[in-house]
């Protein structure tokens, strides 16, 4: 079996603006899944809302456009109920790193066997370019007009502190390295966190192309399983690294709660339930 990029291309063409980090998302998702040819009906996309969450539209696989911050609790609920899926996230900063802060938590302390791609533009480009959780302090927008104020979410440093088993950072633009690292992900057996800066040519004209040439740069010669040299490298402002800063196999959530499954067999036929008396209550 081969899969090619038409077999994972729809009729939708997408709508983001050229420069789009966006494209190369995309991209590199597609070429990551014909590599590993992953049959298209095994997967599922599941986004939240953005710019970027109109991903699954453009994917040939299973998708789901949710609800804003609450891609991750859908996602959970596919894997959990079909374990076999391969299961991908996608959501942007605002996204994950605002709303959806809670369920980026304790979805990586759970260690649920999915794929979590956050497209990191540092702006919520939907909403016409508020300032986001990721934005740097200072970064002026229509709701941060004299400067954003808050300390910025580090979102490696948070997902190394919160227990997810597999922590990287890619760069729109680098797809050579954003495929390898989807691929790596995808293999990975766990929560694999990979955080994509990109840039947003319309709304967040600091983050350009040229700044992150500038102040990235791409990780050689760390040891992805040495969570402490990993902390460091998630806290460096001088140079954001990118590349792979962490991978651990422990159990995972989804392998937990089939194991626990089978001892209590039918806890999903609830053919026998009095819906009655549960009506009762709101009544
Ligand atoms: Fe991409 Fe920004 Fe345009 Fe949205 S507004 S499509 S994030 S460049
Ligand atoms: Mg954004």
């Amino acid at each position: 079996m081969t899969i090619s990029l038409a077999d994972l291309t729809t009729q939708e063409t997408p709508t983001w603006c050229p420069g789009c980090g966006d494209h190369t998302i995309l991209a590199s998702l597609k070429n990551a899944l014909a590599e590993l040819v992953i049959d298209p009906k095994d997967v599922v996309i599941v986004s939240g809302i953005g710019c970027g969450s109109k991903i699954p539209h453009y994917v040939k696989t299973y998708g789901f456009e949710g609800l804003h911050g609450r891609g991750l609790p859908v996602a959970m609920g596919i894997k959990l109920a079909n374990p076999t899926l391969t299961v991908i996230a996608i959501s942007g900063d605002g996204d994950t790193y605002g709303i959806g802060g809670n369920h980026f938590m304790h979805t990586m302390r759970r260690n649920l066997d999915i794929v979590h791609i956050v497209q990191d533009n540092q702006v919520y480009g939907l909403t016409k370019g508020q300032y986001s959780p990721t934005s740097k302090k200072g970064f002026k927008s229509p709701s941060s007009p004299h400067g954003a104020l808050e300390t910025p979410v580090n979102p490696l440093a948070l997902a190394l502190t919160m227990g997810a088993s597999y922590v990287a950072r890619g760069y729109a633009l680098n797809v050579s390295q954003l495929k390898e690292l989807f691929v790596d992900a995808l293999n990975h057996k766990g929560y694999a966190f990979v955080d994509v800066l990109q840039p947003c040519v319309n709304y967040n004209r600091a983050n350009t192309p040229q700044w992150y040439q500038e102040n990235t740069q791409v990780l050689q010669g760390n040891d992805p399983a040495n969570w402490d040299e990993a902390m460091k490298l998630a806290r460096r402002t001088d140079k954001l690294p990118l590349g792979l800063f962490f991978k651990e196999d422990r159990p995972t959530y989804d392998g937990e709660v089939s194991v626990y499954e089978k001892g209590v067999p039918a806890t999903r036929d609830i053919s026998n339930i009095d819906l009655s008396m549960m009506l009762k209550h709101y009544v």
